[in-house]
Protein backbone atom coordinates (compact mmCIF):
# COMPACT_ATOMS: atom_id res chain seq x y z
CA UNK A 1 0.00 0.00 0.00
CA UNK A 2 1.49 3.40 -0.73
CA UNK A 3 0.27 6.53 0.91
CA UNK A 4 0.21 9.58 -1.17
CA UNK A 5 -0.13 13.15 -0.76
CA UNK A 6 -4.12 13.42 -0.01
CA UNK A 7 -3.08 10.50 2.66
CA UNK A 8 -5.71 8.18 0.91
CA UNK A 9 -4.16 4.69 0.64
CA UNK A 10 -3.17 3.64 -3.33
CA UNK A 11 -3.67 -0.33 -3.77
CA UNK A 12 -1.46 -1.35 -6.59
CA UNK A 13 -0.22 -4.53 -7.44
CA UNK A 14 2.50 -6.24 -5.77
CA UNK A 15 2.75 -3.70 -3.16
CA UNK A 16 0.00 -5.06 -1.09
CA UNK A 17 -2.42 -7.59 -0.09
CA UNK A 18 -5.50 -6.16 -1.51
CA UNK A 19 -7.04 -8.42 -3.82
CA UNK A 20 -8.74 -5.45 -5.71
CA UNK A 21 -5.11 -4.66 -7.05
CA UNK A 22 -5.13 -7.48 -8.54
CA UNK A 23 -8.08 -5.87 -10.84
CA UNK A 24 -7.82 -7.11 -14.71
CA UNK A 25 -4.97 -9.86 -13.99
CA UNK A 26 -8.04 -12.44 -13.93
CA UNK A 27 -10.47 -12.87 -16.69
CA UNK A 28 -14.08 -12.42 -15.79
CA UNK A 29 -15.17 -11.98 -19.40
CA UNK A 30 -15.82 -8.50 -19.06
CA UNK A 31 -14.44 -5.14 -18.51
CA UNK A 32 -13.65 -4.15 -15.00
CA UNK A 33 -15.56 -1.49 -13.29
CA UNK A 34 -13.85 2.16 -13.47
CA UNK A 35 -11.86 3.10 -10.00
CA UNK A 36 -12.83 5.16 -7.43
CA UNK A 37 -13.75 8.40 -9.21
CA UNK A 38 -11.78 10.73 -6.89
CA UNK A 39 -8.82 8.98 -8.63
CA UNK A 40 -9.85 10.76 -11.29
CA UNK A 41 -9.30 14.04 -9.65
CA UNK A 42 -6.05 13.05 -8.14
CA UNK A 43 -4.15 11.80 -11.84
CA UNK A 44 -6.06 15.58 -12.82
CA UNK A 45 -3.99 17.43 -10.05
CA UNK A 46 -1.12 15.41 -10.59
CA UNK A 47 -1.11 15.48 -13.99
CA UNK A 48 -1.63 19.38 -14.02
CA UNK A 49 1.09 20.27 -11.50
CA UNK A 50 3.37 18.32 -13.59
CA UNK A 51 2.38 20.48 -17.16
CA UNK A 52 4.37 20.41 -20.27
CA UNK A 53 7.25 18.09 -17.97
CA UNK A 54 4.92 15.45 -18.56
CA UNK A 55 3.91 13.48 -21.79
CA UNK A 56 1.25 10.26 -21.16
CA UNK A 57 0.72 7.95 -24.23
CA UNK A 58 -1.98 5.31 -23.91
CA UNK A 59 -2.10 2.76 -26.14
CA UNK A 60 -5.21 2.01 -27.66
CA UNK A 61 -5.49 -1.16 -25.55
CA UNK A 62 -5.82 0.71 -22.39
CA UNK A 63 -8.87 0.93 -20.39
CA UNK A 64 -10.94 3.97 -20.47
CA UNK A 65 -10.19 4.94 -16.91
CA UNK A 66 -6.62 5.52 -17.91
CA UNK A 67 -6.58 6.07 -22.07
CA UNK A 68 -8.66 9.66 -20.67
CA UNK A 69 -5.52 11.28 -19.19
CA UNK A 70 -3.63 10.49 -22.36
CA UNK A 71 -2.07 13.37 -24.37
CA UNK A 72 -1.89 11.06 -26.98
CA UNK A 73 -3.40 7.64 -28.00
CA UNK A 74 -1.80 5.06 -30.56
CA UNK A 75 -0.19 1.40 -31.19
CA UNK A 76 3.13 0.55 -29.81
CA UNK A 77 5.21 2.30 -32.48
CA UNK A 78 3.17 5.51 -32.95
CA UNK A 79 3.57 6.40 -29.28
CA UNK A 80 7.48 5.88 -29.33
CA UNK A 81 7.97 8.21 -32.09
CA UNK A 82 5.05 10.93 -30.51
CA UNK A 83 7.53 10.70 -27.01
CA UNK A 84 10.74 10.83 -29.64
CA UNK A 85 8.87 14.28 -30.71
CA UNK A 86 8.39 15.40 -27.53
CA UNK A 87 11.85 16.18 -26.36
CA UNK A 88 10.13 19.03 -23.99
CA UNK A 89 8.63 16.73 -21.64
CA UNK A 90 11.10 15.17 -18.98
CA UNK A 91 8.77 12.62 -17.94
CA UNK A 92 7.04 10.23 -20.40
CA UNK A 93 4.50 8.05 -18.72
CA UNK A 94 3.66 4.85 -20.99
CA UNK A 95 0.15 3.38 -20.36
CA UNK A 96 1.12 0.30 -22.24
CA UNK A 97 3.23 -2.80 -21.79
CA UNK A 98 6.73 -3.50 -20.53
CA UNK A 99 8.41 -3.37 -24.41
CA UNK A 100 6.60 -0.13 -25.69
CA UNK A 101 8.30 1.62 -22.89
CA UNK A 102 11.34 -0.07 -23.69
CA UNK A 103 10.99 1.52 -27.57
CA UNK A 104 10.19 5.27 -26.41
CA UNK A 105 13.28 4.94 -23.86
CA UNK A 106 15.55 3.86 -27.17
CA UNK A 107 13.70 6.82 -29.01
CA UNK A 108 13.99 9.50 -26.41
CA UNK A 109 17.07 11.29 -25.37
CA UNK A 110 18.75 10.36 -22.57
CA UNK A 111 17.48 13.15 -20.55
CA UNK A 112 13.67 11.89 -20.92
CA UNK A 113 12.91 9.70 -18.45
CA UNK A 114 10.30 6.75 -19.75
CA UNK A 115 8.18 5.62 -16.62
CA UNK A 116 5.68 2.08 -16.47
CA UNK A 117 2.88 2.83 -14.23
CA UNK A 118 3.08 -1.01 -13.18
CA UNK A 119 6.03 -2.68 -13.93
CA UNK A 120 4.02 -6.66 -14.33
CA UNK A 121 2.33 -5.27 -17.41
CA UNK A 122 4.67 -7.36 -19.58
CA UNK A 123 3.45 -8.79 -22.92
CA UNK A 124 3.15 -12.45 -23.44
CA UNK A 125 3.88 -12.69 -26.86
CA UNK A 126 7.08 -10.25 -26.29
CA UNK A 127 8.37 -13.02 -23.39
CA UNK A 128 7.76 -16.17 -25.92
CA UNK A 129 11.65 -15.12 -27.51
CA UNK A 130 14.26 -14.47 -24.56
CA UNK A 131 17.51 -13.55 -26.00
CA UNK A 132 19.41 -17.01 -24.62
CA UNK A 133 16.61 -18.83 -27.09
CA UNK A 134 17.07 -17.10 -29.92
CA UNK A 135 21.19 -17.13 -29.60
CA UNK A 136 20.91 -20.84 -29.63
CA UNK A 137 18.23 -20.57 -32.83
CA UNK A 138 21.01 -18.64 -34.09
CA UNK A 139 23.41 -21.33 -33.61
CA UNK A 140 21.01 -24.04 -34.96
CA UNK A 141 20.72 -21.99 -38.38
CA UNK A 142 24.66 -21.85 -38.30
CA UNK A 143 24.69 -25.43 -37.51
CA UNK A 144 22.85 -25.81 -40.53
CA UNK A 145 24.79 -24.10 -42.64
CA UNK A 146 22.59 -21.39 -43.58
CA UNK A 147 22.95 -18.66 -41.39
CA UNK A 148 24.45 -16.36 -43.79
CA UNK A 149 21.63 -16.09 -45.50
CA UNK A 150 18.82 -15.71 -43.02
CA UNK A 151 17.42 -11.82 -42.04
CA UNK A 152 15.96 -11.81 -38.71
CA UNK A 153 12.77 -9.03 -38.94
CA UNK A 154 11.38 -9.06 -35.64
CA UNK A 155 7.77 -7.89 -34.74
CA UNK A 156 7.63 -4.27 -32.38
CA UNK A 157 6.12 -6.46 -30.01
CA UNK A 158 8.81 -7.55 -28.45
CA UNK A 159 11.92 -7.04 -26.12
CA UNK A 160 15.12 -4.60 -26.89
CA UNK A 161 17.42 -7.38 -26.47
CA UNK A 162 15.58 -9.42 -29.45
CA UNK A 163 15.58 -5.75 -31.53
CA UNK A 164 19.00 -5.29 -30.79
CA UNK A 165 20.01 -9.12 -31.91
CA UNK A 166 18.03 -8.08 -34.58
CA UNK A 167 20.00 -4.81 -35.80
CA UNK A 168 23.52 -6.80 -34.83
CA UNK A 169 22.61 -9.36 -37.71
CA UNK A 170 21.47 -7.35 -40.54
CA UNK A 171 17.76 -8.08 -39.56
CA UNK A 172 14.70 -5.03 -38.98
CA UNK A 173 12.16 -4.49 -36.85
CA UNK A 174 8.41 -4.46 -38.71
CA UNK A 175 4.87 -3.41 -37.13
CA UNK A 176 1.85 -5.02 -38.65
CA UNK A 177 0.96 -1.44 -40.57
CA UNK A 178 4.40 -2.27 -42.62
CA UNK A 179 5.11 -6.24 -41.98
CA UNK A 180 5.15 -6.48 -45.99
CA UNK A 181 7.39 -4.21 -46.90
CA UNK A 182 10.11 -5.63 -44.16
CA UNK A 183 9.90 -8.69 -45.56
CA UNK A 184 10.29 -7.63 -49.14
CA UNK A 185 13.05 -5.82 -48.07
CA UNK A 186 14.54 -8.66 -46.22
CA UNK A 187 14.18 -11.19 -49.14
CA UNK A 188 15.84 -8.86 -51.35
CA UNK A 189 18.97 -8.62 -48.42
CA UNK A 190 18.99 -12.79 -48.42
CA UNK A 191 17.51 -16.14 -49.34
CA UNK A 192 15.29 -16.63 -45.66
CA UNK A 193 13.68 -15.13 -43.24
CA UNK A 194 13.38 -16.00 -39.62
CA UNK A 195 10.32 -14.24 -38.19
CA UNK A 196 10.06 -13.47 -34.32
CA UNK A 197 8.08 -13.73 -32.18
CA UNK A 198 4.49 -14.02 -33.61
CA UNK A 199 4.53 -16.61 -35.68
CA UNK A 200 0.53 -15.69 -36.86
CA UNK A 201 1.84 -12.32 -38.32
CA UNK A 202 4.69 -13.91 -39.83
CA UNK A 203 2.82 -16.80 -42.17
CA UNK A 204 -0.12 -14.24 -42.36
CA UNK A 205 2.01 -11.83 -44.12
CA UNK A 206 4.34 -14.51 -46.44
CA UNK A 207 1.21 -16.09 -47.62
CA UNK A 208 -1.40 -13.61 -47.63
CA UNK A 209 0.97 -10.55 -49.22
CA UNK A 210 3.68 -12.26 -50.79
CA UNK A 211 2.51 -15.24 -52.39
CA UNK A 212 4.87 -17.82 -50.29
CA UNK A 213 3.06 -21.19 -49.77
CA UNK A 214 2.14 -22.59 -45.63
CA UNK A 215 5.10 -25.40 -47.39
CA UNK A 216 7.74 -22.34 -47.30
CA UNK A 217 7.04 -21.98 -43.75
CA UNK A 218 8.37 -23.76 -40.55
CA UNK A 219 7.83 -23.31 -37.46
CA UNK A 220 10.90 -22.77 -34.85
CA UNK A 221 10.09 -24.24 -31.30
CA UNK A 222 12.71 -22.61 -28.50
CA UNK A 223 11.43 -25.50 -26.33
CA UNK A 224 12.61 -28.50 -28.61
CA UNK A 225 16.25 -29.13 -29.93
CA UNK A 226 17.13 -27.42 -32.85
CA UNK A 227 13.59 -26.04 -32.95
CA UNK A 228 12.09 -29.34 -33.68
CA UNK A 229 13.36 -28.94 -36.69
CA UNK A 230 15.95 -30.99 -39.33
CA UNK A 231 19.06 -29.37 -40.86
CA UNK A 232 17.40 -30.39 -43.85
CA UNK A 233 13.53 -28.83 -43.10
CA UNK A 234 15.66 -25.17 -41.76
CA UNK A 235 17.45 -25.17 -45.73
CA UNK A 236 14.82 -26.04 -47.50
CA UNK A 237 12.02 -22.95 -45.38
CA UNK A 238 12.00 -19.45 -46.67
CA UNK A 239 10.60 -18.20 -43.36
CA UNK A 240 11.24 -19.55 -40.45
CA UNK A 241 8.47 -18.67 -38.19
CA UNK A 242 9.60 -18.45 -34.45
CA UNK A 243 6.72 -20.35 -32.39
CA UNK A 244 4.94 -17.22 -30.41
CA UNK A 245 1.62 -16.21 -30.66
CA UNK A 246 -0.36 -13.12 -28.95
CA UNK A 247 -2.35 -14.60 -26.03
CA UNK A 248 -5.15 -12.54 -27.03
CA UNK A 249 -5.68 -12.26 -30.80
CA UNK A 250 -4.61 -16.19 -30.56
CA UNK A 251 -7.59 -17.34 -28.52
CA UNK A 252 -9.93 -16.24 -32.02
CA UNK A 253 -10.65 -19.19 -33.73
CA UNK A 254 -12.63 -20.05 -36.96
CA UNK A 255 -16.23 -21.32 -35.58
CA UNK A 256 -16.26 -17.49 -33.71
CA UNK A 257 -16.13 -16.62 -37.87
CA UNK A 258 -19.02 -18.84 -38.42
CA UNK A 259 -20.63 -18.80 -35.73
CA UNK A 260 -21.14 -14.39 -35.69
CA UNK A 261 -21.99 -14.86 -39.51
CA UNK A 262 -24.99 -17.49 -39.15
CA UNK A 263 -25.96 -14.77 -35.85
CA UNK A 264 -25.37 -11.21 -37.43
CA UNK A 265 -26.54 -11.47 -40.97
CA UNK A 266 -24.50 -9.51 -43.11
CA UNK A 267 -21.59 -9.06 -40.89
CA UNK A 268 -18.19 -7.85 -41.82
CA UNK A 269 -15.38 -10.07 -40.16
CA UNK A 270 -12.32 -7.35 -39.54
CA UNK A 271 -10.01 -8.88 -37.67
CA UNK A 272 -5.96 -8.08 -36.93
CA UNK A 273 -3.38 -9.95 -38.43
CA UNK A 274 -1.79 -11.37 -35.07
CA UNK A 275 -5.13 -13.74 -35.01
CA UNK A 276 -4.62 -17.28 -36.78
CA UNK A 277 -4.18 -17.81 -40.53
CA UNK A 278 -7.18 -19.93 -39.92
CA UNK A 279 -9.09 -16.85 -38.74
CA UNK A 280 -7.47 -14.37 -41.04
CA UNK A 281 -8.71 -16.56 -44.27
CA UNK A 282 -12.36 -16.38 -43.03
CA UNK A 283 -12.39 -12.89 -42.78
CA UNK A 284 -13.19 -10.09 -44.93
CA UNK A 285 -10.85 -7.75 -43.78
CA UNK A 286 -7.42 -7.96 -42.40
CA UNK A 287 -4.95 -5.40 -40.71
CA UNK A 288 -3.46 -3.19 -37.94
CA UNK A 289 -5.22 -1.69 -35.16
CA UNK A 290 -4.83 1.54 -36.72
CA UNK A 291 -6.31 0.27 -40.12
CA UNK A 292 -9.10 -1.25 -37.85
CA UNK A 293 -9.82 1.88 -36.61
CA UNK A 294 -9.61 3.73 -39.90
CA UNK A 295 -12.10 1.16 -41.63
CA UNK A 296 -14.43 1.81 -38.68
CA UNK A 297 -14.74 5.10 -39.15
CA UNK A 298 -15.09 5.03 -42.91
CA UNK A 299 -17.62 2.47 -42.14
CA UNK A 300 -21.18 3.79 -43.72
CA UNK A 301 -23.78 3.94 -41.19
CA UNK A 302 -25.91 0.94 -40.51
CA UNK A 303 -23.40 -1.69 -41.27
CA UNK A 304 -22.29 -4.62 -39.29
CA UNK A 305 -18.55 -5.38 -37.99
CA UNK A 306 -17.74 -8.25 -36.02
CA UNK A 307 -13.95 -7.21 -34.73
CA UNK A 308 -11.17 -9.47 -34.23
CA UNK A 309 -8.57 -7.54 -31.43
CA UNK A 310 -8.29 -6.37 -27.94
CA UNK A 311 -11.56 -6.01 -26.13
CA UNK A 312 -11.05 -2.28 -24.77
CA UNK A 313 -10.41 -1.28 -28.21
CA UNK A 314 -13.53 -2.80 -29.36
CA UNK A 315 -16.06 -1.72 -27.12
CA UNK A 316 -14.34 2.07 -27.09
CA UNK A 317 -15.61 1.73 -31.12
CA UNK A 318 -18.28 0.62 -30.43
CA UNK A 319 -19.41 3.35 -28.07
CA UNK A 320 -17.65 5.61 -30.28
CA UNK A 321 -19.83 4.87 -33.67
CA UNK A 322 -23.65 4.08 -32.15
CA UNK A 323 -24.80 4.45 -36.00
CA UNK A 324 -23.10 1.18 -36.81
CA UNK A 325 -23.60 -2.37 -35.19
CA UNK A 326 -19.85 -3.06 -33.67
CA UNK A 327 -19.12 -6.01 -31.87
CA UNK A 328 -17.02 -8.35 -30.09
CA UNK A 329 -15.78 -11.51 -32.53
CA UNK A 330 -16.18 -13.60 -29.45
CA UNK A 331 -17.92 -13.80 -26.60
CA UNK A 332 -16.04 -15.29 -24.73
CA UNK A 333 -12.56 -14.37 -25.54
CA UNK A 334 -10.99 -11.63 -22.85
CA UNK A 335 -9.02 -8.78 -22.75
CA UNK A 336 -5.59 -8.50 -22.65
CA UNK A 337 -4.87 -9.36 -19.06
CA UNK A 338 -1.24 -7.24 -19.20
CA UNK A 339 -2.47 -4.26 -20.57
CA UNK A 340 -5.00 -3.72 -18.04
CA UNK A 341 -2.46 -4.27 -15.36
CA UNK A 342 -2.11 0.14 -15.64
CA UNK A 343 -5.62 1.60 -13.79
CA UNK A 344 -6.39 4.21 -11.94
CA UNK A 345 -4.57 3.23 -9.08
CA UNK A 346 -1.06 2.75 -10.61
CA UNK A 347 -1.49 5.81 -12.76
CA UNK A 348 -1.86 8.06 -9.81
CA UNK A 349 0.62 6.18 -8.30
CA UNK A 350 3.31 7.47 -11.34
CA UNK A 351 2.40 10.90 -11.37
CA UNK A 352 1.93 11.80 -7.92
CA UNK A 353 5.34 10.30 -7.08
CA UNK A 354 6.73 12.30 -10.14
CA UNK A 355 5.12 15.89 -8.93
CA UNK A 356 7.08 15.13 -5.81
CA UNK A 357 9.85 14.33 -7.08
CA UNK A 358 10.87 10.79 -7.34
CA UNK A 359 10.66 8.67 -10.44
CA UNK A 360 9.27 5.61 -10.26
CA UNK A 361 8.86 2.88 -12.33
CA UNK A 362 11.61 4.06 -14.73
CA UNK A 363 12.55 1.75 -17.58
CA UNK A 364 16.03 2.00 -19.42
CA UNK A 365 17.43 0.06 -22.37
CA UNK A 366 21.95 0.00 -21.61
CA UNK A 367 23.36 1.95 -24.41
CA UNK A 368 24.95 -1.20 -26.67
CA UNK A 369 21.21 -2.75 -26.42
CA UNK A 370 19.81 0.85 -27.09
CA UNK A 371 22.11 1.60 -29.86
CA UNK A 372 21.49 -2.08 -32.25
CA UNK A 373 18.15 -1.87 -31.43
CA UNK A 374 18.07 1.53 -32.94
CA UNK A 375 19.67 0.22 -35.99
CA UNK A 376 16.69 -2.26 -36.33
CA UNK A 377 14.55 0.38 -36.04
CA UNK A 378 16.12 2.56 -38.24
CA UNK A 379 16.30 -0.04 -41.36
CA UNK A 380 12.47 -0.08 -40.62
CA UNK A 381 12.02 3.62 -40.92
CA UNK A 382 14.11 3.29 -43.68
CA UNK A 383 11.75 1.12 -45.88
CA UNK A 384 10.43 2.12 -48.88
S1 LIG B 1 -2.58 -7.80 -26.87
FE1 LIG B 1 -1.16 -9.52 -27.23
S2 LIG B 1 0.66 -8.63 -28.19
FE2 LIG B 1 -0.55 -6.94 -27.26
S3 LIG B 1 0.35 -6.65 -25.20
FE3 LIG B 1 -1.38 -8.08 -24.98
S4 LIG B 1 -0.42 -10.14 -25.16
FE4 LIG B 1 1.05 -8.65 -25.97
Amino acid sequence: MTTTQTGLPLFVLGQGADPHSERGVDCPGELPPASDPALVERARRAKAALGDRLFVLGHHYQRDEVIQFADVTGDSFKLAREAAARPEAEYIVFCGVHFMAESADILTSDTQKVVLPDLAAGCSMADMATFDQVEEAWEALEDAGIADTVVPITYMNSSADIKAFCGRHGGAVCTSSNARRALEWAFEQGEKVLFLPDQHLGRNTAVLELGLSLDDCVVYNPHRPNGGLTEQQLRDAKMILWRGHCSVHGRFTAACVDEVRARIPGVNVLVHPECRHEVVLKADHIGSTEYIIKTLEQAPAGSSWAVGTELNLVKRLAARFPDKDVSFLDRTVCYCSTMNRIDLPHLVMSLESLAAGRVVNQITVDPDTTHWAKVALDRMLALP
